[in-house]
């Protein structure tokens, strides 16, 4: 677990802001599932999938309650939705840590953040295309262009099943490594996760899902297809796209970063889920969503170049020579005028100060000695475009800065 200092912790806010204004010009509320919840909520996540079996923070509380750190946010959200009942479509959207006991590498740690959305109480393929481009929307805010979207459908859950039966076949028979065996007895499906080159040539020759699609499932994805071909999102199909939880059916779909190791690129996911409310005791309810790993996007953007760090430089930097004093007032009135201001503190001298104010990134520095004292003004310094200090009177300063500061903005 790691700690994420400023100017880059800035980044990590505005990264949420910007997700933020994607999903809420969408009509999506904030929800804030709470970081951990009874054990049984996660595990029926499934009982094959890793996040829940091997890398769970769980423990039992002083109540004698067996409860576990989330993992991901979409069995809370579906949690939420059993306990509160709110109108459908429940369009939500979130933000926040999840921990997961894995071994920690770039791109992967202990405690990492996710943003993402969620929509319960509607099966209509035009939502899996909305969910899709705001995704896709997402990442054109942040500037990413070489971003691929991988596209599948897992069918009906009948057709899933047939599917799994025909993958378990067709792998009992082929050479594997052992810990796809061990896979394969508990999800067929995830062996098709595999990385090890070794499963690679019985992947490649597995059965696909589109030979189990019912007509159904096949007119879903065919939908979904014309919407993202009508918004010009460009997608590629992998049948093989199969996702990490178990409750995945019809759309599934992964952001791939192009410029990360193919290993660890997946930016994020999602798809349609089933069963999960109903697992969790609420009414037989269809929901699609999707994640996005903050970290790896962050890193994407680093190999693009863009998205960097915003600027947290302050405007205005005061100089205090007549013992601090002043700078309280002056900070304090510049700040209630939305004027971002820093100062010294410790009685420095002069220079000290103005050292600091250098160092601040702050555009004008603010002086008061003692002439400026009993004349009742402040010179005003320009740190980072020439010209010259001028005095003015302490009651200028306020609008004086302010069309300084806007003037410097055009
Ligand atoms: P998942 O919930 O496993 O589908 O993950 C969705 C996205 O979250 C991934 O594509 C990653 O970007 C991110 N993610 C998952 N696990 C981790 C982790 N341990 N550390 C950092 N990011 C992660």
């Amino acid at each position: 677990m790691r700690d994420i200092l400023a100017p880059e912790s800035a980044r990590w806010r505005r990264f949420t802001d910007v997700f933020a204004e994607v999903a809420e010009l969408a009509g999506y509320g904030f929800v804030i599932p709470p970081m951990m919840e009874d054990l049984g909520v996660f595990t029926r996540l499934g009982e094959a999938t890793e996040i829940v079996t091997k890398e769970m923070y769980d423990f039992v509380d002083k109540g004698d309650r067996h409860v576990a750190l989330r993992p991901e946010q979409t069995a809370g959200v579906c949690r939420a939705y059993v306990e509160h009942r709110p109108i459908t479509p429940w369009k939500t959207w979130y933000s926040g840590p999840n921990f997961r006991y894995e071994k920690p590498q770039r791109g992967r740690y202990r405690q990492f953040d996710q943003v993402g959305i969620e929509v319960l109480g509607s099966d209509d393929a035009h939502l899996d295309v909305e969910v899709i481009a705001l995704g896709w929307e997402f990442y054109r805010r942040l500037g990413l262009q070489r971003v691929e979207l991988l596209l599948n459908s897992l069918g009906e859950p009948g057709d899933r099943a047939r599917y799994i039966d025909a993958l378990r076949s067709h792998f009992e028979s082929a050479d594997l490594t052992a810990q796809s065996r061990a896979t394969l007895a508990k999800n067929p499906l995830r062996v098709l996760d595999s990385k090890r080159s070794e499963d690679e040539s019985a992947i490649e020759a597995a059965p696909t899902i589109d030979q189990y699609w019912s007509d159904a499932a096949a007119e879903h994805f065919a939908t979904v297809r014309a919407g993202l071909e009508a918004l010009a999102i460009p997608y590629t199909i992998d049948l093989k796209l199969v996702r990490g939880l178990d409750y995945y059916r019809r759309t599934t779909f992964e952001f791939a970063g192009l410029t990360l190791d193919s290993a660890q690129n997946a930016l994020g996911g999602g798809g349609r889920y089933d069963g999960l409310v109903e697992a969790l005791g609420g009414p037989p309810t269809p929901g699609i969503g999707f994640a996005l790993g903050v970290d790896r996007t962050l890193i994407a953007c680093d190999d693009e170049g863009v998205f960097g760090a915003p600027d947290t430089d302050v405007d205005v930097f005061v100089v205090d020579t007549v013992g601090g004093g002043e700078a309280v007032v002056l900070t304090h009135e510049l700040r209630a005028a939305g004027i971002s201001v820093d100062r010294s503190f410790d009685g420095r001298s002069m220079k000290a100060q103005m050292k600091g104010a250098n160092r601040s990134g702050a555009a004008y520095a603010v002086i008061v000695g003692s002439d400026e004292l009993a004349a009742d003004e402040v010179a005003i310094r320009p740190l980072r475009s020439g010209g010259d200090q001028v005095s003015v009177a302490r009651s200028e300063l306020v609008p004086d800065l302010q069309s300084r500061l806007e003037e410097g903005n055009r």
